[in-house]
């Protein structure tokens, strides 16, 4: 017999790399439909002022008056219920941002414990899911230190490009310090190689300098190069129901299976 299904508490993972156009959210939203397909319960945060996450999952967050923002300022009359959305995905919840998020950075720098501002927000939801993706922006400021700091993992999305390891060094300097000042248990998941066309010699030779450079902390998952994933993302859907299919879904779906089998087990 098969044990009973529970939930919680969920796994943070923080989608990180400072250069921005990398697969970051495209990655967040993807991975996030392609766990919830096989029974993950999955909060996704948006923690991006640009708001990518949102429209990527059909909603426009310009006109939300509740965003996550407003959970990490505190403000006394929202509630999480008030920021909390259903996307389109059985199974996976989404707590929105907008450009009132950039304000947060300015705001928290005088906060106590200003690093950890994110981890009192996501707390009480913990027990009530599975997993929760956190689509950081392109930068290692605050709100990126905040997500490294409540994660258990990270996960750095790499453009097959020519300077997919340009700035790498320093995201990696970023993580060790948290690691030593804030959230000693924070481990790195692994390297996501994006955006590769096998067609090209360029791009194999760049994938084949990341696995040199990095191992086994490379997936074997590959996310190869395809106008879908912006055809999805206008369409405002994980390419899982835009396209389930397409090698971008079957590519996503193999993600989750390698994560969830490299992720230690929850009884
Ligand atoms: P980031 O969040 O790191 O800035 P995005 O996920 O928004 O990056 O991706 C940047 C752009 O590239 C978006 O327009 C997205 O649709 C597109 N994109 C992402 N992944 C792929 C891919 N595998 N193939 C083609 N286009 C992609
Ligand atoms: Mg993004």
């Amino acid at each position: 017999p098969t044990p009973p299904q529970t939930h919680g508490p969920a796994r943070i993972v923080a989608m990180v790399n400072q250069k921005g156009g990398v697969g970051k959210t495209t990655t967040t939203i993807n991975l996030g439909a392609a766990l919830a397909e096989v029974g993950q319960r999955v909060l996704l945060v948006d923690f991006d002022p640009q708001g990518a996450l949102s429209v990527g999952l059909g909603i426009d967050p310009r006109p939300l008056e509740a965003t996550v923002y407003d959970l990490l300022m505190e403000e006394p009359d929202v509630t999480l219920e008030d920021v909390l959305l259903d996307t389109t995905v059985d199974g996976m919840q989404l707590l929105p941002s907008n450009i009132f998020l950039s304000g947060a950075e300015i705001r928290l720098v005088n906060e106590v414990a200003r690093e950890y501002a994110l981890q009192r927000v996501l707390e009480p939801l913990l027990p009530h899911y599975d997993i929760c993706l956190i689509d950081c922006q392109p930068s290692l400021g605050l709100l990126t230190v905040n997500a490294l700091t409540c994660a258990h993992s990270v996960i750095i999305p790499l453009e097959c490009e020519f300077f997919a390891l340009r700035g790498v060094a320093l995201l990696m300097e970023s993580i060790t310090k948290v690691q030593e000042r804030l959230n000693k248990s924070l481990e790195i998941d692994g390297l996501l190689a994006t955006m590769y066309d096998p067609r090209t010699l360029h791009a194999r030779e760049v994938l084949q300098t990341i696995m040199q450079g990095f191992g086994d902390k490379v997936f074997h998952t590959v996310i190869n190069r395809t106008v879908r994933f912006p055809d999805a993302t206008l369409a405002g859907e994980p390419i899982t129901q835009f396209d389930p299919a397409s090698m971008g879904a079957t590519a996503y779906r193999e993600l989750a299976r390698e994560l969830l089998a490299r992720w230690p087990a929850r009884v």
